[in-house]
């Protein structure tokens, strides 16, 4: 895959992520990604400056920050045991 990833986090907190303009804003801080089921704060959201999307923040992972994210809340419900701010880099499965 071409690496053409260059920046992080330019999304400024005042303003919506592209998945809280379809989906509405989210008191949410943290995105959980069905891809490689890391979660991250969505102010650093990746930006793919080729086609202007915003990816998952991990460079190793192809997924989505719209699509292929969850709000973390989402992903805690029924996992209460969890923190309410997850730890970056840390994986937390989708199935046990
Ligand atoms: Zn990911």
């Amino acid at each position: 895959m071409p690496n053409y990833f260059t920046t992080w986090g330019s999304i400024r907190m005042s303003e919506l992520t592209a998945r809280e303009k379809i989906f509405g804003v989210s008191p949410d801080s943290f995105l959980w990604c069905m891809h490689c089921e890391r979660a991250y704060p969505k102010a650093q959201v990746r930006i793919d400056h080729r086609w202007g999307l915003e990816m998952c923040h991990y460079k190793d992972c192809d997924g989505d920050a719209v699509l292929d994210a969850w709000d973390w809340s989402r992903y805690r419900d029924g996992r209460q045991s969890l923190p309410e701010e997850p730890e970056t880099g840390v994986t937390y499965p989708l199935y046990d």
